[in-house]
């Protein structure tokens, strides 16, 4: 897995990034937020707005975070939200699995240089790469989960996994539940901060 410095160079990686998608984008969707936050928000692909803008949740799915992440006291400048993949998928389609794994080492290294508290899943691409052993997420949203981290090799990282909020945009009855939901990170935040991570050899 290549090492970057800062997310500056994980950018850059990003931009100049040959994999298939790279291909088809307007812009490349990097990470946003604050490089030191506690919570890292973990997308699926960036759709059409992100695309034009080169920024993470910016559509309607987006608005709706940012009402939901208000809700906990929380705004973008708090956390850093990122995606699976970092380009669009043609027609936002689903990322296939070569797709996931070319973007997986600039996801890795946004999340080794974050080293956030709380990692929170958002739809079934992330959870599956975080929490593999989860059920559905029509079972498990809105849990919280300790399991090892991917990214960096820590026994133990804490996790909440939510549906992806464009769901509640399809489906009225869940906008209430992924607001109910997400009163699980404050919960996973209180007790991350009272458990530290283990990091191997540390
Ligand atoms: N949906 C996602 O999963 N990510 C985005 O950035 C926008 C919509």
């Amino acid at each position: 897995m290549p090492d970057y410095a800062s997310l500056e160079e994980v950018r850059e990686a990003i931009e100049h990034c040959p994999c298939s998608l790279c291909k088809t984008r307007t812009k490349p969707v990097m990470g946003a937020g604050n490089p030191h936050a506690q919570v890292v928000f973990v997308g699926e692909a960036p759709g059409f707005h992100e695309d034009k803008e080169g920024v993470p949740f910016v559509g309607a799915a987006g608005k709706f975070l940012d009402e939901m992440l208000a809700s906990i006291n929380l705004n973008r400048s708090d956390v850093f939200i990122t995606n699976m993949v970092h380009s669009r998928p043609p027609g936002n389609r689903d990322p296939e699995p070569q797709e996931l794994d070319a973007s997986w080492p600039y996801l890795a290294a946004q999340i080794q240089l974050v080293k956030p508290l709380v990692i929170v899943t958002l739809g079934r691409f992330s959870k599956a790469k975080f929490v593999p052993d989860a059920g559905p997420i029509s079972r498990v949203h809105g849990q919280v989960f300790v399991r090892p981290n991917p990214a960096t090799g820590d026994e133990r990282q804490w996790y909440v996994t939510l549906y992806h909020p464009a769901a509640g945009l399809h489906q009225a009855d869940l906008k209430a539940v992924i607001k109910r939901d997400f009163h699980s990170i404050t919960q996973a935040l209180a007790a991350a901060s009272a458990t530290p991570i283990t990091r191997p050899n540390t």
